[in-house]
């Protein structure tokens, strides 16, 4: 009977073992840390005597393949969102408020309207998007838009840092169009902002953990993959150190891990080798926080332009403020951010600066690969060199930026080859 192999518990490990557990298929599942997640995993903080994210994650309504698998996995009631697409923001430095509000339909009047969209922005400023459609391969979203453009700090540049966690200066503009055609370019309706209720552990982790169990999945903690055996156009033999697994005959494995992990264990392998870091602060409030205009309970996320954060989520008595592309942010010490960060979050929530509240820096020095036009070209398809042997990971060929969507996509991509193989 086969069994697959499925090495790295992140979501695209998990999607993968989700799908084949699903379809009756035995599945090990090996991680090397101590508990599921990987880049997207929730623990308990002591500091702060709570739940606590790894880093703020956010999902579109369009994100399809990522909401399936929390269908799949009983846990799509575990995202709260508006009902429209609703965007609030704040300027740290001119104190203005602003709500971007894309109209439900494909049809994008709402950047006619002044009232939906960023203030002193023209139309015209919006439809430079199309120069991106027409990019160039090796082209950066700052060839094609315009940077002295009122719309480019308040729209441009957080959305190229919030979608591909890297500087829109080295940014592929290809790859934003990509993500503008799938979430702008189908209406509000595909922008709706969704967040896990109590944290991305019960949304996206916990439940897939459940189901492999029901469905008599082995899942393995603290197994860290060393090397891999080959005999001809097949792997072999996995070696966790102390313990050796071979694959048999029917055998398949499914490789799950970060670019760089993955590089070192197949020979040849191409695959995007600079990574991008993303910080966040997370805060204990000292009081409820006054709402910001078009914050809400059901929409309790923030933009922020003019500091260093990028976006501000409050869950309970926590408060998260997340800096992508953070290449200069991770060198600070944890005390300067922390200070730093929870001077924007008091300014932005009204609330007084002092004394400060317990804080917990986050530094995920290896939270993306740097989604520049170079390393588009050096993602890998699920497929590789050997028979049994099949990549997965947000950073392998899925078409979208590394994201919970693409990872959720690769894993479910790898199922699909085993099964048909
Ligand atoms: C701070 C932060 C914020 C983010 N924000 C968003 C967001 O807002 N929206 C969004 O969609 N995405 C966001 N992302 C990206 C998202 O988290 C990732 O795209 C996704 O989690 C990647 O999943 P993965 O399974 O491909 O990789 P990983 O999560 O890295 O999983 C790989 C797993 O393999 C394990 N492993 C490594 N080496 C070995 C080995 N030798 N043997 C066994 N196991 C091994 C690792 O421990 C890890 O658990 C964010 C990421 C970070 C870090």
């Amino acid at each position: 009977m086969t069994r697959v192999h499925i090495v790295g518990a992140g979501l695209a490990g998990l999607a993968c073992a989700v799908a084949l557990a699903r379809r009756g298929i035995a599945v090990s599942l090996y991680e090397a840390a101590g508990q599921a997640g990987g880049r997207c995993r929730s623990y308990h903080d002591a500091r702060l005597g709570c739940l606590v994210d790894n880093g703020n994650h956010i999902l579109l309504s369009a994100n399809r393949t990522a909401l399936s698998y929390l269908e799949e996995i009983g846990a799509r009631d575990s995202l709260t969102g508006p009902a429209e697409a609703v965007f609030p923001f704040y300027d740290l430095r001119s104190g203005a408020h602003w709500v971007l509000r894309p109209n439900a339909g494909r049809l994008p009047w709402w950047i006619f309207c002044a009232a939906r969209r960023v203030p002193d922005s023209r139309p015209g400023g919006y439809l430079a998007a199309l120069r991106l459609a027409g990019a160039a391969r090796d082209a950066t979203v700052a060839d094609c838009l315009d940077p002295s453009d009122p719309l480019w700090e308040r729209f441009w540049e957080p959305l190229t840092v919030a979608a591909l966690n890297t500087n829109p200066q080295e940014a592929s503009a290809r790859l934003l169009w990509l993500v503008l055609r799938e979430t702008f370019g189908r209406g509000g309706a595909a922008c709706r902002p969704l967040i896990a209720r109590e944290g991305l552990g019960p949304s996206f982790v916990e439940p897939a953990l459940a189901l492999l169990r029901r469905a008599g999945a082995e899942v393995r903690f603290n197994r860290r993959l060393r090397s891999v055996e080959f005999a001809g156009d097949r792997a072999v033999q996995m070696s966790f150190g102390d313990e050796a697994v071979g694959l048999g005959a029917a055998d398949f494995m499914v490789l799950a891990v970060p670019p760089a992990a993955a590089v070192e264990l197949l020979p040849g392998l191409q695959a995007p080798d600079e990574m991008r870091p993303i910080v966040n602060a997370h805060i204990r409030l000292p009081e409820p926080p006054r709402m910001p205009p078009g914050m809400s309970a059901a929409l309790p996320l923030l933009g922020l332009v003019g500091g260093l954060g990028q976006w501000l989520l409050l869950r309970g008595p926590v408060a998260s403020l997340t800096v992508s592309a953070a290449a200069a942010a991770v060198e600070e010490p944890v005390e300067a951010l922390a200070e730093r960060l929870w001077a924007e979050t008091a300014q932005s929530l009204g609330l007084a600066p002092a004394p400060a509240p317990p804080v917990r820096v986050v530094k995920e020095r290896r939270a993306t690969f740097a989604q520049t036009p170079a390393a588009l070209d050096r993602r890998p398809p699920a497929r590789t060199a050997w028979r049994n042997l099949a990549l997965a990971g947000d950073w392998t060929d899925t078409g979208y930026p590394a994201t919970i969507e693409s990872a959720v996509r690769s894993g479910r991509a790898a199922a699909q080859l085993v099964t048909t193989i």
